[in-house]
């Protein structure tokens, strides 16, 4: 997945070939890149308009549309490749025609993760147009909800020691969860992470909050240089990245830890580690990067807890109706508190809350029953057959029960509760993973999995595959968990996993 240094080697790439150009069509060949815009309506904005300066934000990247207040805004995620040339045949999903008959822009995206969308932008920043144009009566152009909420860019003058200093207290986290939270800093991925982290010499799982300031600044200086070196490097590839020119980023040459497990350290000869961290990988060397919290450190006083550190967070999820609450009902019979996202969402869906009253003022008074109460289900039959109305409500919903979900895991934490299984449908997909110290997926055969949902819900065949289909395929959620539970056979065949994983993570927790 490219990060900031790729894709900042992408816009210096791109910008000198687009600048100043017009586009005379733009055609959508995989209409899943499209987010908040239907393709005709995309081609409409974008004819006759100049491109101007591609701008990066983040791991978004920024094509204004001259003149206007308007920009395409897309991200790459796992293999999206823009590129020009001789035409490629396979997964073009975006085709960008000049009036100057130049070469044609193509986004090539093999696994099509990437996205697009059309938000609004006036001299140089983002969502100033939105309420105008949305008063003018057209589609809001809104911002996707991870790019409204980006936190300062490493390589300004944005990102201060003291701003960074700030957002690390109270902090429970492991650092290296932290700095992939993109509201802390944007931009950072798994690989700039696992190389700031060594170059700075912390341990990736350091509590952020116990960090000391010495640490913090020895962190944000190692985050600017390994950001910078590797674009002065034209970024890394491993597998599908590549600038605008088709060239690969030549920084995997110069990774130290990230990549590295089982090879000595540069610095001192000991095996290059690596340990599962919310989901994701990380890689440290050991003996450099040595876990203790410093003397000078915040160290955990202050809240008063005897237990503090001692939580463990667990995020479960899984396919629909594979059965999660069945095993987050075993976690609670082993043992471990348990929190539940959906009940959340259920609460805040209430009349007179806040999420309620805005999804009837974006829905309209329809989705309301004669009690007042929301119809869930016509609501669900809208989103789940449109991405676009699922975007708007999930810009509604997911701040709120993020936000209630991280205090709830903060109280658990005061209190010394030893495990907390928090049950999160969509948990890798707005990123909670990073939240939470271990992930678990529940996994059920796909068959098994879809005749579930159709009988649990009475939907037809059509209607449970849309359903599926909105969230990620379950083999990419086993892929980043850290823990698989089995759910295809008996109650008691499950519960035995789930005991057996409570006593695992009794063992690893004395451990760390
Ligand atoms: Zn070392």
């Amino acid at each position: 997945m490219p990060e900031l240094p790729e894709v900042e080697t992408i816009r210096r790439t791109l910008a000198p070939r687009v600048r100043g150009r017009t586009i005379r069509e733009i055609q959508v060949l995989e209409e899943r890149l499209l987010r908040n815009v239907e393709p005709e309506e995309l081609a409409a904005v974008a004819r006759d308009r100049r491109i101007g300066e591609p701008v990066r934000r983040g791991k978004y990247l920024v094509i204004p549309l001259e003149p206007g207040a308007e920009a395409l805004l897309l991200h790459l995620r796992m293999t999206g490749r823009l590129l020009f040339g001789p035409p490629e045949e396979k997964h073009v999903s975006l085709l960008v025609q000049f009036a100057d008959d130049g070469p044609p822009l193509r986004l090539v995206d093999t696994r099509k993760f990437a996205m697009l969308y059309l938000i609004p932008w006036s001299n140089g920043v983002a969502g100033v147009a939105g309420e105008a144009v949305a008063e003018a009566g057209r589609s809001p152009f809104s911002l996707p909800e991870g790019f409204a909420r980006l936190g300062p860019e490493p390589l300004s003058d944005d990102w201060t020691v003291e701003g960074f200093w700030q957002r690390l207290e109270g902090r429970r986290q492991p650092i290296k969860s932290l700095l992939l939270n993109q509201e802390v800093v944007a931009g950072i991925g798994n690989i700039y992470a696992d190389e700031a982290l060594f170059r700075a010499r912390i341990h990736p799982l350091t509590a952020a909050g116990e960090m000391s300031r010495d640490q913090a600044e020895r962190l944000f200086a190692a985050v600017r240089e390994v950001l910078a070196e590797a674009i002065a490097w034209g970024g890394t590839t491993f597998r599908d990245y590549q600038d605008a020119q088709g060239k690969r980023g030549e920084y995997v040459t110069q990774l130290r830890v990230y990549g590295r497990e089982g090879e000595p350290c540069p610095e001192c000869g000991t095996t290059i580690e690596l340990l599962r961290i919310g989901g994701r990988s990380a890689h440290f060397c050991p003996r450099c990067q040595e876990r203790a919290v410093r003397e000078d450190g915040r160290g955990s006083g202050g809240g008063g807890g005897n237990n503090s550190g001692s939580t463990l967070v667990i995020g479960l999820t899984g396919g629909i109706a594979s059965g999660k609450s069945t095993v987050l009902r075993l976690f609670r019979e082993a043992g471990a508190e348990t929190l539940d996202a959906d009940e959340i969402v259920h609460r805040l869906e209430q009349p007179g809350e806040p999420v309620y009253e805005e999804i009837v003022a974006e829905f309209g008074r329809e989705f309301v029953r004669p009690d007042g109460s929301l119809d869930r289900q016509a609501l669900g039959r809208v989103i789940f057959a449109d991405p676009r109305a699922r975007e708007r409500l999930n810009r509604i919903v997911h701040p709120r029960v993020i936000e209630k979900l991280q205090e709830e895991i903060a109280a658990a934490r005061a209190r010394g509760t030893p495990l907390v299984v928090v049950d999160v449908p969509l948990l890798f997909e707005v990123g909670f993973d990073r939240d939470v110290d271990r992930t678990v997926v529940v996994k059920v055969p796909a068959a098994v999995q879809l005749r579930r949902l159709m009988e649990r819900d009475g939907l037809d065949e059509t209607s449970a595959r849309q359903r599926l289909e909105a969230q990620w395929p379950l083999a990419e959620k086993v892929r980043r968990a850290d823990y698989v539970i089995d759910n295809s056979g008996t109650v008691d065949e499950t519960r035995a996993q789930v005991w057996e994983l409570v006593q695992r993570l009794k063992v690893e927790q004395t451990r760390v």
